[in-house]
């Protein structure tokens, strides 16, 4: 497996079946960007563009995504930015960081998909962390 350098974005109506590597998927239809796992793996990473996931920034054709992508479900664990069309790998990241981000990753979705909390609910959330704060 060999871990690649550079992405080519390609905008696209529909995510094709067969995925090349080393290109970016872009669909503004579906706000998404699929690419296959930089490292050579084959996984295919799936990264919805909305402000809850990743941004893709464009400049003078060339892609940036953020924040970085980090395939903590695919056993290879590649984690990486992609910046101006160009893929730089980070260093492993401890799994107490994997199970952090992940957590950021779901309270994040939960944020911006729930609507506001009631006073019930901001209540019950208050005396659960009092319990948790007791506790830990
Ligand atoms: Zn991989």
């Amino acid at each position: 497996m060999t871990r690649i350098t550079v992405i080519r974005p390609q905008l696209v109506e529909f995510v094709p079946d067969r995925l090349e590597g080393g290109v970016l998927y872009i669909s503004r239809r579906y706000a998404t960007a699929v690419h296959l796992c930089c490292c050579g793996c084959g996984s295919e990473v799936v990264t919805p563009l909305n402000p809850a996931k990743w941004r893709l920034a464009e400049s003078n054709g060339a892609v940036s995504l953020s924040p970085s992508v980090g395939n903590w479900s695919q056993p290879c664990q590649s984690h990486y930015w992609i910046i101006g069309n160009q893929v730089r790998w980070a260093g492993a990241m401890p799994a107490e960081m994997i199970v952090a981000v992940k957590r950021r990753d779901r309270r994040d979705a939960e944020r911006l998909t729930l609507p506001p909390p009631s006073w019930w609910t901001r209540l019950w959330q208050f005396i659960m962390a009092l319990f948790r704060g007791k506790q830990g």
